[in-house]
């Protein structure tokens, strides 16, 4: 997630440090069940609570439950629906051990209106048939279907009849092996006893929004009364969802603002010098004018950068938007400056891509570009290292390589991150602190520009990214033509090779994208090297390359040079193309099996056509039948090439994860609230964030403390 890479993480307390503290705490309040510290979870039980994050009171009480059975009433038999739970309680009338179709215990249990329903077990103990000898008045619990003969139970609950009835509903909780419900409820209810409810937002603001009392909230989650709207808790509409929700999403607005402020108490260098011969002559001498938007966030970022806190920006753009020469300014910017900048893309072909189009750009005005990836070696990485160290080579571009512990900077001003979604947070941050330095007492922070053709959907702009200032490049560079996107079945695939022959004898160029095949990368290369060889075959005058992760990078960069040199007409790649290969001649994009792809993966793929000023075609091949999720997936890509919509109908399918790269920090994000239904709670959060900073500094204090605790990943951003 972006709001990693805030610097400042390396002086917050060391994360062994921080975990103490709740240790501490619990030791100090005893040694009570529920209240067990991280590193004294030493019985079975508390080591279990524990798997689940249950350490301190304050974790149980917002452990909530996943669902609810109603134990509160007895419904007449006659009423039962199959494919819903319900309580039903009656005399065993019939209770027998059947064999066929194979071993199992039948009931019929009657009510007192004379109906039957009939319970039935394929596995049962000696103890079940007991509790079901004909007479027993017995209490059933379960989910009704539809049965041979009416309606039955299959595995129910068996209680004894005649008790008195629940008055709340019974919670069910997400648990762990070995840890019963039973256990767990306890372990709650105890932690309801001792645990602090009391209220963290002040009255006005609770009547401002309308949320109840967070006591309320709690208390009605875990045990909702009998008459409770089970439709408004199961859709976390009830008043108690929305006043936990809204207190998550308040705590995440109050701590990214924190993140902000403690942004802007950091140094950095200040990269001021925007009179520069040097930005003049890059102005000069490129050979197209820069589009209104290019210009406008390039003075956007070229104002943080002047500025002496770090700058923690992300310049969106669509694909084909044309980003790199913005940072070629950002960078030009930092050099004119005296400082270094770097430049990280996350794959070789893309990094070396970059290096090629920033050395022609600023070579020429006398700037030093250096050069460093993974495959770098002997000589020439030892040349790269010491001129980043001296500070002789300006501008350094290269891949992850470049975070490396041994790679140092004489004064890193500027660090850019093209594609910045493909980076994990970790690399990030590896990255922040090879600015740091220490001169005199100062550490400086490098300013930091993370490039990205994702576009993040508003409602996780105003969340997730709140300490992060937003560029978009909203246009796109003259006489570009919209890609024309066709769906193509696989059976027709003929024609389509009859399209590319007839693409590359009009002298463009075209990318044939292999089927992904996520479970092995083994097969994945197989795939890459069949395709080329069927190719090769079906069109035997067409000049045909291949290029897959497993190349070794010179040769990857010897094949992506005859492409685009023009040496080879059509290139047959793997993902490794999917970000940032920027070849303008070419104008035709086959992927096949499309329905495999993601969509933001699929957008990508096609933004690497229509980046010249010819029609560009963009074939989806897919193999029927699809699958629902790919029909909406392949239609959306029909439908639309905007970025944003595009990102817009992905978050809807498959959550936000994927934009924040959560899935490498391993951070669950969001426990209650959804960014994508609670919308309007966002919005609230955000405004009661202000309120709160503004009028009750020490409600918001408690706030974060109540629900940030052990998650320092949100403390320190
Ligand atoms: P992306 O935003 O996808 O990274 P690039 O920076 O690769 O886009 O730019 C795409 C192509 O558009 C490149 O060939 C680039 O040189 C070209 N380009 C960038 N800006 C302009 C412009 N203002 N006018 C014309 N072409 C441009
Ligand atoms: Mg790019």
């Amino acid at each position: 997630m972006s709001a990693g890479p805030t610097s400042g993480v390396h002086k917050t307390a060391p994360a062994g440090q921080q975990k103490k503290r709740p240790a501490t705490r619990k030791s100090a309040d005893g040694a009570g069940a529920p209240a067990a510290g991280r590193s004294s979870a030493t019985t079975l039980a508390e080591r279990r609570l524990a798997r689940l994050g249950l350490h301190e009171p304050a974790d149980f009480i917002v452990h909530l439950p996943l669902r609810y059975e109603d134990e509160t009433r007895i419904v007449p038999i006659a009423s039962v629906v199959p494919g819903v739970a319900a309580q039903i309680e009656g005399e065993v009338i019939r209770s027998e051990v059947e064999f066929r179709p194979r071993r199992q215990l039948h009931a019929l249990v009657q009510d007192e209106n004379g109906d039957q329903l009939a319970l039935r077990w394929l596995h049962f103990y000696p103890s079940q048939q007991k509790q079901l000898a004909v007479g027993n008045r017995v209490r059933v619990r379960g989910e009704v279907r539809s049965g041979f003969g009416g309606c039955e139970m299959v595995h129910p609950k068996v209680s004894a009849g005649g008790r008195p009835l629940a008055t709340a509903l019974t919670p069910v909780y997400s648990t762990t092996d070995g840890l019963s419900q039973i256990s767990l409820r306890k372990a709650i209810d105890t932690a309801l006893e001792r645990a602090d409810l009391s209220d963290t937002l002040p009255q006005d603001v609770c009547s401002q929004y309308g949320l109840i009392p967070f006591r309320q909230a709690i208390r009605v989650l875990h045990h909702p009364p009998a008459d409770v709207s089970c439709a408004d808790l199961a859709e976390r509409e009830h008043p108690a969802w929305l006043r936990i929700k809204f207190d998550e999403l308040l705590a995440q607005q109050l701590s990214l603002a924190a993140a902000r402020a403690a942004r802007r108490r950091q140094q950095a260098r200040p990269l001021a010098n925007v009179e520069h011969v040097l930005l003049q002559r890059l102005r000069a001498s490129l050979p197209f004018t820069l589009t209104a938007a290019q210009a406008r966030v390039i003075d956007e970022i070229s104002a943080d950068l002047s500025r002496s806190f770090p700058m923690h920006r992300l310049l969106q753009g669509d694909v084909g938007s044309g980003k790199t020469i913005v940072a070629a300014f950002a960078a030009a910017q930092a050099i004119a400056s005296g400082s270094q900048a770097a430049i990280m893309a996350p794959t070789e072909i893309l990094a070396e891509q970059h290096f090629s189009k920033l050395s022609a750009w600023l070579q020429p005005l006398g700037v030093n570009v250096a050069w460093l990836a993974g495959s770098l070696a002997g000589k020439a990485r030892k040349a790269t290292m010491t001129a980043a160290k001296s500070g002789q080579a300006q501008l350094v571009v290269g891949t992850q390589a470049l975070i490396q512990d041994k790679v140092e900077f004489s004064s890193l001003g500027l660090v850019i991150l093209d594609e910045q979604h493909r980076f994990g947070v970790g690399q990030r941050l590896q990255l922040n602190r090879k600015g740091e330095e220490n001169t005199g007492r100062q550490a400086y922070i490098p300013h930091q520009l993370n490039m990205s053709a994702t576009p993040i959907p508003r409602t996780l702009a105003m969340t997730f990214f709140a300490d992060l200032d937003v560029s978009v490049i909203d246009e796109l560079p003259p006489g570009r033509s919209p890609v024309l996107t066709k769906l193509i079945a696989d059976s027709r695939r003929p024609e389509v090779l009859a399209s590319v022959a007839a693409e590359v004898r009009q002298g463009r160029q075209a990318y044939w994208v292999c089927p992904l095949v996520e479970e092995s990368e083994a097969l994945q290369l197989q795939t890459a090297v069949d395709t080329h060889e069927r190719l090769a075959a079906a069109l035997p005058d067409v000049r045909i390359g291949l290029i897959h992760g497993k190349l070794p990078a010179n040769e990857k960069q010897a094949v992506m040079k005859r492409f685009r040199d023009g040496d080879t007409d059509v290139l047959v790649a793997t993902t490794v193309i999917e970000v940032g290969v920027d070849v303008s001649n070419a104008s035709l994009m086959i992927i096949e099996h499309a329905e495999r792809f993601g969509l933001a993966q699929l957008h990508q793929l096609r933004g690497r056509v229509g980046r010249g000023s010819q029609e560009s075609i963009c074939v989806l091949m897919y193999q029927a039948p699809l699958s629902m999720i790919a029909r909406q997936r392949l239609r959306a890509m029909y439908e639309t090439t905007d970025g944003f919509e595009i990102a817009r109908r992905d978050l809807e399918q498959r959550g936000p994860g994927e934009f924040l790269g959560v899935r490498q920090s391993g951070q669950e994000l969001l426990r209650f609230a959804s960014l994508e239904t609670d919308a309007r709670l966002v919005a609230q959060a955000r405004e009661a964030a202000a309120t709160l900073r503004d009028h009750y500094p020490e409600h918001a204090q408690a706030h974060l403390q109540r629900w940030m605790r052990g998650r320092q990943d949100f403390l320190r951003s």
